[in-house]
């Protein structure tokens, strides 16, 4: 026995890069030593799951793969087939010469919201109206901590290590469609809420050089900033296009998220679709490399957008040979080809041996690819196991969405302080096309890419549900979508809950210059509030047209988009918990103000930035 071992051990080389114990430099360098470009250019390579096979992992040397929006490998797929595709990926990538691991990313931006029965939490806009008066006014950067911590345990319990999250766009108009995605109009708060990357990746160690990635192990996953920069200041918030702002507005504005991101030690930062000053981000060597590489000092890997070198020429991938040239020469590391992966390393390989890009250009990018995948342990564990698939959707993490839930609502009227609601009442209306819809109250990026409407699409509590769990036994709750003033005349309610806003969308989908809640919507106010005392509740991803019917309104809430957990929406409408978020939008009268932020010179809101009215608890719990 022990001749067979020797001669095994005799046999395997000894390699500096496999052993954890040597310091990341010296297990980069042998590494890098020992890699054809080939290898190299596979580890730069991204493709995207549904073309994705151990086959071609191993015959393209394949450094990532991601599920776009909504691409999963069955239709409520559990934690263990996620696990298991995953871990067959990674076969494929380890069954290679030198075995280097593949990294698998997905958008968890709200939750691990691609996954049947994940926690669903808020999105970000209403995060952002969460607060914590001790830490910093209009904020909650804890509470944001620990639901990054909380994605990373669900995400981690599908087998997967790397979230393209948190999304740091300052919204400067809410006309764009991803306006949900940020924490706010405001670059401090945003900047506040890179509290999420300590807990997605874990708390960087004291004196860790700066600029250097850091993900604390196997309940922890790499995070991605994103979209870099100025994604959310684009004219009329159209999605991918222009911003036009000085670069005193761009690094005030749009950076500062960054750059705590960054202290934070965020992994990998994902570039942006748009352009700044009429120059394609994906494009821009003196942001990419001059500012965010050399003058920030970002160590990590930059990530490009799906297909966001094709974008760099107008029609999408017109010349793709020019894309990968300008893309790489800007220095993004990873490009993200969902589908056209032979083309892009075919179409590399050749800029390389043309020398129309240096071999250094290379280095750099696998470098740092390869810095992310030792810090975080992928070499040593880089196959999942079903340890943690209790995480997903676990009761502790649907508390903590409940929680977010209820600090992110803000109250903007609470005429005779209808608000809270009394519990015990003869009978009570509950109306609106939005409050027995828990597909329509998480939103975009949920389960699938634009979202779904229903009930049936993962598990959860709607608000019409949450409202029958929180009244007294002997309350009657009407439930009606879609009321007439005659039915709403006709009976005695105590008062009425009408729950109406935007269907979901995602990115440009989204994109609106009207703003305005979709129909029956305002006719369900109409109906209802013309008639009963009423509290309106608004589900929608930024502040939209309510201008004319507020004054029908007795009391108006700001649900934004609350996600799995309706139950927090009752909690404060009874009083079980006071209302204390404050708005990180400003919201505006009408749409012909917009853009308006806090601090511009005519700035005339319907509400303002920061607003929100607070009601006591009605018991102490
Ligand atoms: C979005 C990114 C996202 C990527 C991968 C793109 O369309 O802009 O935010 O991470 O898709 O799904």
């Amino acid at each position: 026995g022990l001749v067979v071992i020797w001669a095994a051990l005799a046999e395997a080389e000894y390699m500096i890069y496999k052993d954890a114990t040597k310091p990341l430099n010296s297990r980069i360098k042998d590494l890098m030593n020992r890699m054809t470009l080939e290898e190299k250019i596979g580890q730069m390579t991204q493709i995207e799951r549904g073309v994705a096979s151990a086959e071609v992992m191993k015959d393209y040397f394949i450094g990532s793969v991601l599920s776009g929006g909504g691409s999963v490998p069955s239709k409520q797929a559990s934690a263990e087939t996620w696990i298991n595709m995953v871990n067959e990926f990674q076969k494929g990538a380890l069954s290679t010469r030198l075995g280097i691991p593949m990294i698998y990313g997905i958008d968890a931006v709200h939750g691990h919201n691609n996954v049947y029965k994940a926690t669903i939490f808020p999105h970000n806009v209403g995060l952002g109206a969460t607060r914590q008066v001790k830490i910093i006014p209009h904020s909650d950067p804890d509470l944001v901590k620990r639901i990054g911590a909380a994605t990373a345990l669900e995400v981690r319990a599908t087998g997967i290590p790397y979230v393209f999250a948190p999304c740091i766009a300052v919204c400067r108009d809410p006309r764009w469609g991803r306006c949900y995605e940020s924490y706010s109009e405001d670059p401090k708060l945003v900047q506040a809420m890179t509290e999420i990357v300590s807990g997605l990746q874990g708390d960087i160690p004291a004196n860790s050089p700066k600029g250097v990635p850091f993900v604390a192990g196997k309940t922890k996953v790499a995070a991605c900033a994103k979209h870099y920069v100025g994604d959310g200041g684009t004219t009329k918030g159209i999605n991918e296009n222009n911003t036009q702002i000085s670069r005193h507005g761009l690094l005030s504005i749009h950076m500062p998220g960054y750059y705590n991101s960054i202290i934070k030690g965020v992994s990998t930062v994902m570039v942006s679709y748009s352009s700044w000053n009429g120059v394609k981000m994906h494009a821009n060597h003196d942001m990419v490399t001059g500012f965010l590489k050399n003058i920030l000092r970002f160590r990590g890997f930059v990530i490009s957008d799906w297909e966001g070198i094709d974008r760099i020429t107008s029609p999408p991938h017109a010349n793709y040979s020019y894309s990968i040239q300008a893309g790489i020469s800007a220095g993004i590391d990873m490009i993200m080809v969902p589908n056209t992966y032979k083309e892009f390393i075919d179409g590399l390989t050749s800029h390389v041996k043309n020398k129309v890009i240096p071999m250094s250009r290379i280095d750099d990018a696998v470098k740092r690819i390869l810095r992310v995948k030792f810090t975080m342990g992928l070499f040593e564990n880089p196959l999942a196991d079903n340890s943690l698939v209790d995480e997903l959707g676990s009761q502790e993490h649907r508390e903590l969405a409940r929680e977010a839930v209820r600090k992110s609502l803000v109250l903007l009227k609470n005429g005779e302080s209808l608000l809270p609601l009394p519990k015990k009442a003869t009978k009570i209306l509950v109306a609106g096309s939005h409050a027995d819809n828990l597909g329509y109250q998480c939103g975009g990026w949920t389960i699938e890419w634009q979202g779904l409407g229903g009930n049936n699409l993962t598990s959860g509590t709607t608000i019409l549900t949450a409202i029958k769990n929180t009244v007294d036994p002997s309350t009657e709750v009407v439930y009606k979508e879609n009321p007439d003033a005659d039915f709403v005349k006709s009976n005695n309610f105590s008062y009425a809950i009408v729950v109406v806003g935007e269907p979901p969308y995602a990115e440009t989908f989204g994109d609106s210059l009207n703003l305005t809640i979709s129909e029956p919507g305002p006719s369900t106010i109409k109906n209802v509030c013309g008639t009963v005392k009423c509290v309106t509740v608004i589900i929608s991803g930024r502040p939209v047209v309510i201008q004319p019917y507020v004054s029908l309104m007795d009391a108006l809430v700001a649900a934004w988009l609350p996600g799995s957990e309706g139950q927090g929406v009752a909690d404060a409408l009874f009083g079980d918990y006071g209302f204390t978020g404050t708005l990180s939008r400003t919201w505006f009268k009408t749409v012909d103000q917009l853009p308006m932020n806090i601090g511009d010179k005519h700035y005339d809101p319907l509400f303002p930035f920061g607003f929100g009215l607070t009601t006591k608890p009605t018991k102490t719990i």
